[in-house]
């Protein structure tokens, strides 16, 4: 394996960026590979109508001193979520990991504040590497060392492993927007979580309660559907299942029925790791890989997993 040259980073979500991040802090030359045109992954927000909306991680928990020095060194307009969430019962659903954060600029801020300084290439997905005594080849460049931190279906299929450590649920989210009065009991409490079986929805959080969010008078939610509608509205066009989780959404915050409009839908097909135990999979010399494929599927675990992937390939490095 070559001694010198850069490290490939495929994947600029929050795990491929801290570990692109740790390796560039260690005087390692890293490039970074993105697929889409932003940063972020699965950590996504989206300007709509002036209003900044999370679509993907809704908020982050910081147990670590690590992660918390993170944030406090990086992002300062982090904020603490204060209405509570429910459960179906209208119990308050306590958070182990303590309070929960979101940052005022949009959560996806956070992806954009620690791609700085990196060599990031995007709208440049990477299909396919080899890997021979020389190094990897990526994209026409040869690199020491290659980390994915793609979700793990993906990743088996770029490093051509048989099986993945772990599979994906998928998840259709959508915005839903009120501009009436009758908010109904939206402005007391930040989400309602539901037990996976009881489809459509699985989360309904109001973006109101982020303060300093949306503008105007207008009440907006964003909607997760539950892993079964998911799955039953796989290949449904958005005009299809909107109007579904509009309407369970007005009965959940009792709000007047027929008031909420469904702006926009999106599909997350690799939003979750099905399996709390990941199994351990071999990789190819000189491949890593970092994120919720072995890792807790939140912001700060990611985070954490791929600040260790960088110490791992520099345990190689050096080895
Ligand atoms: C709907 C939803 C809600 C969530 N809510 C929360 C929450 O509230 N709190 C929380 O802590 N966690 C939440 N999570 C989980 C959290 O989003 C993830 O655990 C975390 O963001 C994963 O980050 P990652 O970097 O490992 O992966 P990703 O964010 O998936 O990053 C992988 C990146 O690789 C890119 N990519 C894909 N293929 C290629 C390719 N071939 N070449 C190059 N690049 C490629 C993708 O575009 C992406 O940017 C939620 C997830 C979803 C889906």
């Amino acid at each position: 394996m070559k001694k010198s040259g850069p490290v490939a980073i495929i994947g600029a979500g929050l795990s491929g960026l801290s570990c692109a991040q740790s390796l560039h802090a260690a005087g390692i030359e890293v490039r970074v590979f993105e697929s889409s045109p932003v940063v972020g992954g699965r950590c996504a927000t989206r300007l709509w109508q002036g209003h900044l909306v999370d679509l993907g991680v809704q908020y982050f928990t910081a147990q670590s001193t690590e992660f918390k020095k993170e944030l406090l060194n990086r992002l300062r307009q982090f904020r603490p979520i204060i209405s509570p969430i429910l459960d179906r019962d209208d119990k308050v659903v306590t958070s182990e990991a303590g309070p929960r954060f979101y940052v005022l600029q949009g959560n996806n801020y956070f992806a954009h504040v620690l791609s700085h300084g990196l060599d990031l290439r995007v709208n440049t997905p990477v299909e396919s590497l080899s890997f021979s005594s020389t190094g990897v080849d990526c994209l026409g460049g040869t690199y020491r060392a290659v980390v994915s931190s793609l979700p793990s279906p993906l990743s088996a299929r770029l490093l051509g492993l048989s099986k993945p450590s772990v599979e994906y649920d998928s998840c259709l989210t959508a915005l839903l927007e009120y501009t009436g009065s009758g908010v109904g009991n939206s402005r007391q409490s930040y989400a309602r979580l539901l037990p996976e079986d009881q489809a459509p929805l699985m989360a309904s959080y109001c973006e109101n309660n982020k303060v300093g969010r949306i503008i105007g008078d207008k009440t907006v939610f964003v909607v997760h559907a539950s892993p079964r509608f998911s799955r039953e509205h796989a290949s449904s066009p958005p005009e299809k299942y909107l109007p579904l989780l509009a309407r369970a959404n007005e009965q959940l915050w009792h709000i007047p029925e027929g008031q909420l409009t469904a702006s926009f839908g999106h599909r997350w097909t690799y939003a979750r790791p099905l399996d709390l135990k990941p199994r351990s999979v071999s990789l190819p010399k000189g491949a890593f890989v970092c994120g919720d494929s072995h890792a807790d599927s939140t912001v700060e675990s990611v985070w954490l997993d791929g600040r260790q992937t960088a110490k791992d390939v520099l345990t190689y490095l050096s080895g």
